[in-house]
């Protein structure tokens, strides 16, 4: 197939110091031949020095550095060429339309990636990671990114499919082809088979939900009772240098959330400030209408005035917080201090101390950059889907539901999967088994 040859400013159009235009496609070469007179058909992988010119006027537009990549050794596997260029935005321009006039089109969004996957070198799911390592705001969103781009998905994808594969086919084989000589599975034998399956698919779910919080941030109730300086700790954290508040609603009301991105962890903060007192001891403490919150939080932050001695409400609500998720925090360390416990004045944005203990905290989540994780709606939705069909595999086989119904349930998981990396394939189970069985020959 010809690819017509597109173009695009890989560069932002801004006055800088150089521009890059990036060609791609079966005339790539050419075309740049064609604006800077050099022999670049007899280059691979080379930087040339030259001049480009406007071929109606012959005039030089500008002096560039010309990058040659051949295919199938470039991003789209197509031949293309850089060309950088001095970056003012008339030269810029100036040369990008010279690129369109001498024969290429400009490229839409996201297209250079999308030939890469038409031609084979991305699958759908690497693809996902270019886009998402490009839009990645922090250290642990972009190597997430970047494991998805070398491959992540398919490396797990592929031994799933062939694991679940292997058991639709032996159940096929049974019934297309009895005269195939091979044992009848039983229900007996399905069920650990396929629960192992469903054991796999969970664990896959259960990462991808960490790797969801790291983008999204941990789930982080700031609680305690009035005026001991939750809005105060909530307006130093939003003030850290490494925190980017990402959004802040409903500042005066109920619950006021915000997202902080620190070196090892992303927090997503709702603050439960601003509740009124009551004589109920919870909701004394500014969380009657955030019991929901606390139940829903990953991680709390208890914050008591270090000055005073806790009360009994405190002491109550602490003994029934989760300890695994509860982070005692003393404020006003300015108004009194004692050496064992996490103190920090939130008056005077000293938190150095918190940040410290929550960045160590999430330091040892690295097994979410380790392991292939799903990284968006898309494919999670798709696991969740094949999930769905293995339990009701599982249900079938406890029903004694003919084997062959339970095949359906097995063989919707396993298009699930299919589309997880290769939306565009039809699957064909059939072609699979030959191949698996040499029926037929
Ligand atoms: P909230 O009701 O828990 O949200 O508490 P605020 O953040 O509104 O703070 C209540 C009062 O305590 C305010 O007057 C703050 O200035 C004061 N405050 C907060 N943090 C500190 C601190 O670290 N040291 C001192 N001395 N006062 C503080």
């Amino acid at each position: 197939m010809k690819l017509d040859p597109i173009v695009a400013l890989a560069t932002s159009l801004q006055t800088q110091a150089i521009s890059i235009c990036r060609l791609s496609g079966d005339d790539a070469i050419e075309i740049a031949e064609k604006l800077t007179h050099l022999n670049l058909k007899d280059q691979d992988h080379r930087i040339l020095y030259g001049f480009i010119h406007d071929p109606l006027t012959e005039e030089t537009v500008d002096e560039v550095l010309v990058l040659v990549m051949k295919g199938p050794r470039s991003y789209t596997r197509e031949d293309v060429v850089e060309i950088h260029s001095h970056g003012g935005i008339y030269v810029t321009q100036k040369i990008l339309s010279l690129i369109i006039g001498a024969g290429a089109r400009l490229a839409r969004p996201g297209e250079f990636t999308q030939r890469a996957v038409l031609n084979g070198r991305l699958d759908l799911a690497q693809a996902e990671g270019v886009n998402a390592l490009i839009e990645a705001d922090s250290e642990q969103s972009a190597k997430l990114a970047l494991n998805q781009l070398k491959g992540a998905l398919s490396e797990l994808n592929e031994p799933l499919k062939e694991e679940l594969l292997g058991i639709i086919a032996h159940i096929e084989v049974n019934i297309d082809y009895p005269e195939y000589d091979l044992e009848q599975i039983t229900r007996t034998q399905l069920k650990p088979r396929v629960l192992s399956f469903r054991d796999k698919l969970q664990l896959i779910l259960k990462e991808a939900q960490s790797g969801q919080r790291m983008r999204e941030g941990v789930k982080t109730a700031i609680i305690g009772k009035p005026n001991v300086g939750k809005s105060s700790l909530l307006n130093a954290l939003l003030n850290e240098d490494k925190a980017i508040v990402t959004e802040i609603p409903g500042t005066t009301r109920d619950v006021v959330e915000g997202t902080i991105r620190l070196d090892k962890v992303t927090l997503h903060l709702m603050d439960t400030a601003g509740l009124r007192e009551s004589e109920d001891r919870i909701e004394k403490l500014g969380i009657a209408k955030t019991k929901q919150i606390i139940k829903d939080a990953e991680l709390i932050l208890f914050v008591v005035d270090g000055s005073q001695n806790l009360d009994e409400d405190e002491k109550a609500v602490l003994k029934s917080l989760d300890p695994q998720k509860t982070i005692l925090i003393y404020n006003k360390k300015d108004l009194g201090s004692s050496s064992d416990r996490l103190e920090i004045s939130a008056l005077n944005k000293d938190v150095k101390s918190l940040i410290k203990v929550l960045n160590e905290r999430y330091e040892s989540d690295q097994f979410v950059f380790t392991k292939p994780v799903l990284n968006n709606e898309r494919t999670v939705g798709l696991v969740r889907s094949a999930l769905a069909s293995i339990e009701s595999a599982l249900s079938a086989i406890e029903d004694d539901i003919a084997v062959d119904l339970i095949n359906l349930d097995l063989t919707s998981a396993y298009e699930a999967l299919v589309a997880l990396t290769d939306p565009e394939t039809n699957v064909s189970i059939t072609d699979e088994l030959f191949a698996r069985f040499c029926l037929g020959k």
